[in-house]
């Protein structure tokens, strides 16, 4: 493929900024790549693995030049680095972020950046309960969806662009405003992941039941909660607290329908409890027919 940027900088240099590196290296999308990490430990594995030609530990140095800047940090942090770079972006440069929030990050990024540059959120709907330079793969974009937030005023040149990259890095791209984009996210990741969390901390929490028993016996359900409460505790925090009104709203929601459950199990309503998981299952059914997941029991885990 032909280069698409001449250099790209990535701010951030984790699970989400390394695929991104790995995608641009195997099709030759980019041509160059600094990045700027918070730990010199960080810089120094991204560089070590070849994630990018140059690293910097000012932010400010890395986008110089840069004609794509991702912002790939915490949610937290992108409004101080946004102002930290912002004198020093290049005019015209296509500037975008992955963060997992979007109304927030409009917010946080946007007044600090001068006119003369392309603001275009985006989020890839992709990712594991890894984090780190290491744990980066040029495939996790694949099929998945990256979501794009551009407004009335975004220019239609720049979104193509944008959009071509995540096409090229395998992803398929849709668009939506960041209101929008925040209350999916809240259904389908972000009250997901604090369900998760609970319940894991529940089982913590239980005493009667020791933690090698949690441990050793953790059937299907609980094991897959595991997994998704393994995810990095400062991503997850900054989610939460950049995406409040719609996870609490969906939460509201959630302890409706938890309550109405329980009681069906209370007053031995198993039409109710049937009828319930029947609709649930179509669900599931749904994201294999839409290809997002395996159809492969238990997640494809393997059994003698
Ligand atoms: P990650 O693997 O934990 O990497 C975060 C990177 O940000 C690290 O390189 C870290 O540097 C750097 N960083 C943190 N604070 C910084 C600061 N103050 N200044 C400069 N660099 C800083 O995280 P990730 O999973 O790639 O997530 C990055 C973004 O993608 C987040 O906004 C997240 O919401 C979004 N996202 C994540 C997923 C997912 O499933 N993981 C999916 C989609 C989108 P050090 O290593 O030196 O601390």
């Amino acid at each position: 493929m032909a280069v698409m940027f001449e250099r790209v900088a990535l701010l951030g240099l984790g699970l989400i900024a390394s695929s991104m590196a790995l995608g641009m290296r195997r099709s030759g999308l980019a041509g160059s790549i600094t990045g700027h990490a918070r730990s010199a430990e960080t810089r120094d594995v991204a560089m070590e693995l070849g994630l990018v030609d140059a690293v910097f530990d000012s932010a400010a140095e890395a986008v110089v030049d840069a004609d794509l800047v991702v912002f790939c940090v915490p949610v937290g942090v992108m409004g101080d680095l946004a102002a930290e770079v912002a004198p020093n972006l290049k005019p015209g440069a296509l500037v975008t972020d992955v963060g997992s929030v979007k109304n927030a990050v409009v917010q946080a990024i946007g007044p600090h950046l001068p006119d003369n540059v392309h603001f275009i959120p985006g989020h890839p709907l992709a990712g594991t309960e890894h984090s780190g330079p290491r744990s980066g793969f040029a495939s996790l974009f694949k099929n998945r969806w990256c979501l794009l937030t551009p407004t009335g005023e975004t220019d239609p040149a720049a979104l193509q662009k944008l959009t071509d990259l995540w096409l090229a890095l395998g992803a398929k791209v849709d668009t939506m405003d960041a209101e929008h984009h925040d209350l999916v996210l809240a259904v389908t990741s972000h009250a997901p992941h604090l369900i998760a969390y609970t319940m894991v901390g529940v089982a913590d929490d239980l005493k009667r039941v020791t933690e090698s028993e949690v441990i050793n016996y953790s059937a299907a359900g609980f094991r897959d909660f595991t997994r998704i409460a393994a995810s990095d505790p400062t991503m997850w925090r900054d989610v939460f607290l950049n995406n409040k009104e719609a996870t609490i709203e969906i939460l509201g929601r959630f302890t409706e329908e938890l309550f109405d459950l329980q009681r069906a199990i209370r007053r031995g309503d198993g039409q109710q409890l049937f009828d319930y998981f029947t609709r649930t299952r179509a669900i599931r059914r749904g994201i294999i027919e839409a290809g997002q997941d395996t159809d492969a029991p238990d997640f494809g885990r393997e059994h003698e």
